[in-house]
């Protein structure tokens, strides 16, 4: 199953050593905290993508597996017909 990176922004201190792990989805901005490329890691980036995590030393980053969306059985699956008449 596909995973993705997620971060805590509130525990990330932004020492950026996420980043040095995993420069092709990790990159830092001006006041040096990560920006994260969204979507799936690629299975060739995983153990480095795990690496970043397990690097992180507050548990800001974590490789989690990615939501699966709500099944749906038609384009109005959820949603209740309007009630008509008396
Ligand atoms: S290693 Fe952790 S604390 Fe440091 S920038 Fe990355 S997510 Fe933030």
């Amino acid at each position: 199953m596909a995973q993705v990176l997620r971060l805590d922004p509130i525990r990330c201190d932004g020492y950026g050593v996420c980043a040095v792990h995993l420069p092709e989805r990790i990159t830092l901005d001006e006041w040096g905290y990560p920006v994260i490329e969204p979507g799936p890691v690629p299975e060739r980036l995983l153990s480095r993508a795990r690496r970043a995590a397990d690097a992180c030393p507050v548990l800001a980053l974590s490789l989690r597996q990615a939501a699966v969306a709500p099944a749906t059985t038609g384009s109005r699956a959820g949603i209740r017909p309007a009630r008509t008449g008396a």
